[in-house]
């Protein structure tokens, strides 16, 4: 037997090394030496140890007196009940130190600061600077939550009576509120103005407090901004006279109507608004937003260096710029929803391009399949699932411990204890197999360029493996590293990002371009022409106009890319994959996720790697690692992957 699976052996490295020498033949005519990959920015040698990739496991633990508080006054339903009071308001324990431990939670936000005066909220940063030190000393990283506008008004105006000039307004003076309950028939939240020197200055000691009580990160919420204010106008015409040079009124709508006075609302500034104006407005507002995080950070960061800040700012790209760390709320618990899957691997893409390979991402999935992040857990699949995804794509999911699921566990409810069970499984599995996605980047021989974030979900679902990249990347070096490029409606470019597109295909790139690619300049002007017109209808440039059905634009991205690095045959329906290379570059990892309610049968994996390999193992949760044999084909090797249930994956070395 030994001697007959050492032949075996030998005659797998011997296909090996000799479908090596033909890979490297093949792409002699290719762009020179591509990578594959987004050039990392050196910013990712200064990210702290612990919060790697592949080394944090992440959870919101929202509580204390000053939650609870909160939770009245906006209305929420979760807290109308005398079980939902004392699990939050006695969060902060060593119970919870306890069960976080036991999860392999490693990393977690408490909260710090959601908009009552400094005084007010005394009561909670006595509550917490001891439970800091406890959770430091049981390894547990402490992210402090603070509302970057939020007033809880008549409080705030109470302790600090210039609060009432801080207030964000309508055109006509009318404040701005958040989504909240009424008391006393007004809004209980008012959004402060984030180009209000008062306010920044008076938001620092939210920052000093939490650095003094040790924290390692901050968590900005609420970071929306429409205000018309004095300070706004003013600075609105700065914006629009460095752009155009001219001035430009702010726009006349109200971004709130009467009923979101009453109820308020999240107010997202949105780029498909119509008109100049209201381009210069919206993004505006977003620099607004921006530059007062960014400022933010600083302080911290002069009290902290290093200190991680990071801001749910809804994808709007910008916003990140200034800061050293992404978070996002706008996850789906992953699945099936109906026949439909629901796959973060495409938002988790587009935060690596925007955090330029560089930054920590952890994204809390809080639209649910299954019920609403307030009531209820995701089931013990989905639970498992979510983890998984989240290691496959170099980032961290951020489990939800507010309201629904604290108070079930404290009364003993089977599903919360499940989940929790679930949840416990996953991140042990991926503690316990750190090397498998630490230190590693996602690799693809396709990029797709995306302007702002729109899902990529059929892409993912029909097995196309891609990088994702932000339009600040069309430079003429990250360009080279991939044989193809898809823009996808990328309408803004300068004239420097459409040379570079050009040089590219001039020197054997391949493009797909969709809708109104290049159609209008940085600053949103319309062209006369696309200012990539000259590639429409040559060889190497496929463009497909308006908004193009997915299998159009699939057809001809196969046409393109018909020899993928990666590719899925035999695959089961529901069978997700993505691909990384560790940063040395010796090992290739492919993560197989299974979205579907039952084990897959198994799979067969091609593989067209530039470099040669001698060695395959599959690492999957629930049973021992395994060598797999590789089979040569005549463009590559096929890896028959046995039956799994929810993640296996491949190791490439
Ligand atoms: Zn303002």
């Amino acid at each position: 037997m030994l001697t007959s699976s050492a032949a075996r052996l030998l005659a797998i490295v011997v296909l090996f090394l000799t479908w090596g020498v033909a890979t490297r033949t093949a792409r002699a005519g290719e762009a020179q030496d591509p990578g594959y990959a987004l050039l990392a920015s050196p910013s990712r040698a200064s990210v702290p140890p612990w919060a790697l990739p592949g080394r944090m496991r992440f959870a919101r633990c929202d509580g204390g007196p000053v939650e609870v508080c909160k939770a009245f006054m906006s209305g929420w339903e979760a807290i109308r009940h005398p079980d939902a009071i004392l699990p939050c308001a006695t969060f902060y324990d060593d119970a919870t130190i306890a069960m976080l431990r036991r999860a392999r939670i490693n990393w977690i936000w408490v909260t710090w600061s959601v908009g009552f005066s400094h005084e007010t909220e005394a009561v909670q940063r006595r509550l917490l600077t001891p439970f800091i030190a406890k959770c430091h000393a049981a390894g547990i990283r402490i992210t402090a939550y603070v509302s970057l506008t939020n007033m809880f008004i008549d409080d705030m105006v109470q302790h600090e009576p210039r609060a009432a000039k801080w207030m964000q307004v309508e055109a006509d003076g009318t404040p701005r509120p958040y989504s909240a309950a009424k008391y006393d028939g007004k809004p209980t939240r008012i959004i402060a103005c984030v180009n209000n020197p008062e306010w920044l200055e008076y938001s620092k000691q939210r920052i000093a407090s939490a650095v003094a009580a040790g924290v390692d990160a901050i968590q900005y919420d609420n970071s929306m901004q429409g205000c018309k204010c004095q300070f706004c106008r003013e600075k609105f015409t700065e914006f629009t006279r460095s752009l155009y040079g001219q001035p430009f009124a702010v726009p006349g709508a109200r971004t709130q109507d009467t009923s979101h006075f009453t109820q308020g609302r999240e107010s997202v500034a949105s780029a498909e608004t119509p008109g100049l104006v209201a381009k210069a407005w919206a993004a505006f507002c977003v620099k607004s937003g921006a530059d007062a995080l960014a400022q933010h950070r600083a302080y911290a960061d002069s009290l902290k260096p290093g200190i991680l800040v990071n801001a749910n700012a809804h994808q709007q790209s910008r916003m990140d710029d200034g800061l050293n760390s992404i978070f996002s709320e706008d996850g789906t618990e992953p699945g099936l929803r109906g026949a439909e899957l629901a796959s973060n691997i495409g938002l988790y893409k587009f935060f690596y391009a925007e955090g330029d390979g560089a930054k920590p991402i952890h994204i809390e999935c809080g639209r649910r399949i299954n019920g609403d992040r307030m009531d209820n857990p995701m089931p013990p699949r989905n639970q498992k699932l979510v983890v998984y995804e989240s290691a496959a794509c170099q980032a961290s999911q951020g489990s939800f411990f507010e309201m629904g699921w604290t108070t079930k566990l404290a009364r003993g409810d089977q599903n919360a204890l499940d989940s929790l069970a679930a949840l416990t499984a996953a991140n042990q599995w991926v503690a316990d197999h750190e090397s498998l996605f630490a230190k590693v980047e996602p690799v693809a021989k396709t990029a797709v360029v995306l302007p702002a974030w729109q899902s990529v979900t059929p892409f993912v679902g029909t097995g196309r493996n891609f990088v994702l990249l932000h339009p600040k990347h069309l430079t003429p070096r990250q360009l080279a590293q991939f044989p193809l490029v898809v823009l996808l409606d990328v309408r803004c470019m300068t004239d420097e990002q459409a040379e570079a597109v050009r040089g590219y295909v001039a020197q054997g790139g391949r493009l797909i371009a969709t809708g109104d690619t290049s159609s209008c300049d940085g600053a949103w002007r319309p062209r006369a022409k696309p200012a990539l017109a000259s590639l429409q209808g040559t060889d190497r440039c496929a463009w497909l106009p308006g908004k193009p059905a997915p299998e159009d634009l699939l057809a001809a991205w196969r046409r393109f890319d018909d020899k993928p690095l990666v590719e899925l045959a035999s695959a089961p329906e529901h069978l997700c994959f993505n691909v990384a290379r560790s940063w040395d570059g010796k090992r290739t990892l492919v993560y197989l996720l299974n979205y579907g309610p039952q084990p897959v049968a198994g799979c067969d994996v091609k593989l067209r790697l530039p470099k040669t390999f001698r060695s395959a193992r599959l690492h999957t949760p629930g049973a021992a690692t395994t060598a797999l044999a590789a089979t040569a084909q005549a463009d590559g090797v096929s890896v028959k992957i046995p039956a799994f249930d929810i993640f296996a994956v491949l190791e490439i070395q």
